[in-house]
């Protein structure tokens, strides 16, 4: 499979061919499929492997193709993805990816990461986004104070989900992803990645992955 193949609309092949990118990665060429297919996917991925990409561009597509601006409702913004990692420098490289894919497009994009400003962060929040990455502290917060709802969610997407659990994250993530199911009004697909699956792992995905395809490269 091509990136042409896989379906994308021609802004975003544009923007993936400025990027850099000629050919899919492995992980690419098998997720991109299936997570356009509308199917919960657990993908099995180191960094390196071209994961950021492989969950960024279907998602992106979907956006386009709607064309619908962001949702803020009063004080609360309402992403239609959310895009959990453990680390503050894992949400900074996906939001530029991010932004390369989308850019010149509609679709606007937010990170937000413990340990700087909150109003800082709140403000671009509530200026409204598609997409939000974030990591689970500050999400969790932005959530409990209403800045966040997952009313309008599309897409979450939990990155690196082994190293959330040795980093302790895993309560936080349980209790958003709860949320995300209780909250999300309308089709929802969850995406997880990891590098390994350990119990704690496979029992979150058995849990809050709905007849989902693993797959690992
Ligand atoms: P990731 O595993 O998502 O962190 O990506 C690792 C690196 O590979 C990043 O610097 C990406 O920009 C790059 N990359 C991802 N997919 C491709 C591709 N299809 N062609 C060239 N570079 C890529």
């Amino acid at each position: 499979m091509s990136f042409e193949a896989a379906g994308l609309r021609p802004h975003l092949l544009e923007n993936v061919k400025k990027s850099g990118y000629l050919k899919p990665t492995p992980i690419q060429k098998y997720a991109v499929p299936i997570i356009m297919g509308g199917r919960d996917l657990m993908g099995c991925a180191q960094t390196g492997s071209g994961k950021t990409a492989a969950f960024l561009l279907p998602m992106i597509n979907k956006l386009l193709s709607s064309q619908e601006g962001p949702v803020v409702d009063g004080s609360t913004s309402q992403p239609r993805v959310v895009i959990v990692s453990p680390t503050r420098e894992l949400a900074i490289q996906i939001y530029e990816q991010a932004k390369k894919f989308a850019y010149n497009s509609i679709v606007k994009t937010v990170v937000a990461y413990g340990g700087t400003s909150v109003s800082y962060q709140k403000n671009h929040v509530l200026a409204g986004c598609h997409i939000l990455v974030a990591t689970p502290g500050r999400l969790l917060d932005f959530v409990k104070r209403g800045h966040v709802s997952f009313a309008s969610l599309q897409y979450f997407v939990l990155d690196e989900a082994d190293r959330m659990l040795d980093m302790g994250f895993l309560p936080n993530v349980e209790q958003m992803l709860g949320d995300a199911s209780m909250t999300a009004t309308g089709e929802r697909q969850t995406l997880m990645f990891s590098a390994t699956f350990p119990e704690q792992i496979q029992h979150l995905a058995g849990k809050f992955l709905h007849n989902y395809v693993f797959i690992c490269v």
